[in-house]
């Protein structure tokens, strides 16, 4: 039986019906001080200095940014992180993403195979579709980190 594909979180990333390359995270822009949250903030702009007279509407964040921290998990973390206590532990790398643009820090698993010593701090790196966990019934999406290309950087002395 096919496993049906369901976003770990609802909302806050592109769903299955968008190309991958136009993958994005999903947040919240305020009409009146444009703040911009994520997780998105759906109820309040979390500014102490806003009017408070805006909306929260949606908003694509940046595809890329740079490295801003990394490192790897070389052990299986308790519950509620679900993972199959039978099968050999898998380190994933975790990488800190600052996202220029809306002056923030995401945080996010990178792609597989990706690992610490693939990365510096400013390394540029792009958001991508990825895989939290598989059961019977459902493939878990979330997102994941990935280095740009060498061939796509943009050149920087
Ligand atoms: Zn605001």
């Amino acid at each position: 039986m096919a496993r049906t594909r369901r976003p770990v979180v609802t909302r806050w990333f592109t769903d299955d019906t968008v190309p991958e390359e136009e993958f994005r995270l999903l947040g919240t822009r305020c009409t009146a001080c444009a703040s911009v949250f994520f997780p998105r903030e759906d109820d309040r702009c979390r500014n102490p200095g806003c009017s408070g007279d805006g909306e929260l509407a949606e908003v694509p964040l940046s595809p890329r940014g740079r490295v801003w921290s990394y490192t790897d998990g070389r052990y299986r973390p308790p519950a509620p992180y679900v993972s199959d206590p039978d099968a050999p532990w898998e380190p994933y790398t975790l990488v800190a993403v600052e996202l220029a643009a809306e002056a923030m820090v995401v945080l996010g698993q990178a792609a597989p195979g990706v690992r610490p010593a693939d990365l510096a701090v400013g390394t540029e790196v792009e958001v991508v579709p990825g895989v939290l966990n598989e059961d019977d019934l459902h493939t878990w999406t979330t997102w994941n980190w990935r280095p740009v290309a060498r061939d796509e950087r943009e050149e920087r002395s």
